[in-house]
């Protein structure tokens, strides 16, 4: 059963996606989701964020 993920070891480039909920990196080698790339939006975790934090 293939992954929907990428599996490539070391992908020689990635990119960033929005949709509606977050980002995600995509290999540009496979076209396909890095696994655990996912950032939602508009999180209350306390922690720091990747994204909007600038604003
Ligand atoms: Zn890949």
């Amino acid at each position: 059963m293939p992954s929907e993920y990428c599996e490539c070891k070391n992908s020689t480039n990635v990119f960033t996606k929005i949709n509606d909920k977050g980002t995600f990196d995509i290999c540009d080698d496979c076209n396909k989701e890095i696994e655990g790339s996912f950032k939602y939006f508009n999180q209350h975790d306390g922690k720091k964020h990747d994204f909007y934090d600038e604003y």
